[in-house]
């Protein structure tokens, strides 16, 4: 039955008064099953104005009674976890599991969040001068909005309103027009838990809405992420108008593999990492910089037969389930099977190739690896977004570092060896953002923060964890000194600590 997402504003799912509607499709049939309000930007100044009355109290109510909306509001998570990761499944098309999965990652956010009285306690320093003090507080910055991708329809925005509310602000979330349900049904379960209307509002929608968050001057911050030319666009036009931003991009993330690394553990860490989720995750591992030709052919030929037998179908599907759904969208399916065709084109050896793989009219296509890939081509220069892996042979660690270090994006990588001094080194020397060793897909705990170097990141502050709490807050430092010192009269020199 055909449904329809409307916003959630004020507290209220709200019905949109726009005249523009998108579609939801279930990838895995390729059916129309849904439509999504595309917002008016007038329905967008109306959340704003919602998140900014919204935020006069919720700014002022204690870290501690926050805190415990968002307990709340994980139990109610936990509680309605497989209703959530079904809607993930259908309308993403990701397997059950993987959507499960993507919840726990979210969710370990929102425990983060939980510790905030901790987190925002600020620093003091007695005496920095005799009878004088130094505290320095964190303050919420108002009203922030979040714009998210469709690959993670949870997790994405988990990384961001938990901690943003938590920290005393309120948040416009705009989710992906292709998987919008999750957010909205988010909010539900966030009032539910007891967050006062108005502190979390989704506005769904398109560029519409967005450049209204991007220039609206009640907007403090913004946070993104997606691919990078809209990156790179929201990173612009928010910092132009006066905001703080951080915009996570797009990704190609190598995984070196050495000569003495565990040959079977680096295989079925590539399986994954490369197949996962059909590879539209943002830490998928795309490039495999094998060192050696003797450590190459050892890798295909254990990567083709496995490549061949990957289960793809339905995300929710039989059990045992499938191990890799369909892809998002029609236009996504005929782009990635453009780039298999591209990379023929160019010269790389295709040992194993999805194209053949359909199910009825769903958007799947199955597994692609190719070998021989060189650095010159385009599908090692740009980012494919879909389950096809590209082996580049490199005849030393140098070469094969120096090739990553050149690479435009730098959000994950991977080194497998044995070796303790080259993972160091590797550790050390690469410029990339989250570094795995002997791990394949190195997501940084929600305590961490996560974010990538290069074009896979613009602004200065990562995602959740410290950064997070940074982001999110505004520092504010008060030196005081009692009556008493006045009794010695105005200074007329610059103020120096005795
Ligand atoms: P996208 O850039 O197409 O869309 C992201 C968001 O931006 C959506 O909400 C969309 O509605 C909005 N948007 C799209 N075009 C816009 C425009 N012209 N003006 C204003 N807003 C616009 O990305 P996507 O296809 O949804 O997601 C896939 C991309 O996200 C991949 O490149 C992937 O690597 C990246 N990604 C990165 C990370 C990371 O952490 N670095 C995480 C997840 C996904």
């Amino acid at each position: 039955m055909s449904y329809r997402i409307d916003n959630f504003i004020d507290g209220e799912t709200t019905e949109s008064r726009s005249e523009r509607f998108g579609a939801i499709f279930d990838p895995a049939t390729g059916q129309q099953q849904g439509t999504v309000a595309l917002s008016t930007a007038a329905e967008c100044l109306d959340a704003i104005a919602s998140a900014e009355r919204a935020f006069a109290d919720w700014s002022q109510t204690p870290p501690l009674v926050r805190a415990r909306v968002m307990f709340r509001f994980k139990e109610l998570m936990e509680q309605h976890r497989d209703e959530l990761a079904r809607l993930i499944s259908r309308e993403h098309g990701k397997v059950f599991s993987d959507a499960q999965g993507e919840l726990t990652r979210g969710l370990e956010v929102v425990e983060f969040a939980c510790g905030i009285p901790h987190l925002l306690k600020g620093e003091h320093s007695l005496n920095v001068g005799r009878g004088v003090d130094s505290h320095s507080m964190m303050q919420p910055v108002g009203v922030c909005a979040g714009i998210t991708p469709f690959n993670f329809p949870a997790m994405v925005p988990l990384w961001m309103f938990p901690v943003a509310l938590a920290c005393g602000n309120s948040f416009i979330l705009k989710p992906s027009e292709k998987d919008p349900s999750l957010a909205l049904r988010m909010a539900e379960l966030l009032k539910q838990a007891g967050l006062p209307d108005g502190v979390l509002n989704v506005v769904n929608g398109d560029k519409e809405v967005v450049d209204v968050l991007l220039t609206d001057p009640r907007v403090q911050a913004v946070s993104f992420v997606g691919s990078t030319p809209i990156a790179q666009y929201i990173y612009a036009t928010a910092s132009a108008h006066g905001k703080r931003v951080q915009a996570l991009g797009g990704a190609k993330n190598h995984m070196l593999v050495m000569p003495d690394a565990d040959l079977d553990q680096a295989v079925s860490a590539l399986m994954g990492a490369a197949y996962g989720a059909a590879g539209e995750r943002c830490m998928a591992i795309s490039v495999a910089l094998v060192v050696g030709d003797a450590t190459a052919d050892a890798l295909v030929a254990k990567l083709k037969p496995l490549v061949e037998a990957l289960r793809v179908g339905p995300g929710l599907g039989p059990i045992p389930e499938n191990e890799m759904g369909p892809l998002i969208s029609r236009e996504h399916l005929a782009k990635v099977r453009g780039y298999v065709d591209q990379g023929v084109a160019e010269g790389a050896s295709l040992v194993v190739d999805g194209r053949g793989v359909s199910h009825g009219e769903g958007y799947f296509i199955g597994g692609s690896l190719f070998d021989r890939v060189g650095p010159e081509m385009r599908i090692y220069r740009e980012e494919i977004f879909g389950p096809v892996l590209a082996i580049v042979r490199a005849p030393d660690y140098e070469t094969a570092l120096r090739l990553i270090n050149e690479h435009e994006y730098g959000n994950g990588t991977a080194i497998f060896t044995c070796d303790g001094d080259t993972a160091r080194d590797f550790t050390t020397r690469v410029q990339v953002g989250m570094v795995g060793v002997n791990v394949p897909i190195p997501v940084p705990m929600a305590f961490h923060s996560f974010g990538g170097w290069k074009r896979s990141i613009f602004g200065p502050l990562n995602m959740h964890g410290p950064d997070g709490v940074r982001f999110y807050t505004r520092m504010k430092t008060v030196t005081a000194r009692w009556p008493q010192s006045l009794r010695a009269g105005a200074e007329f020199s610059m103020p120096t600590m005795k």
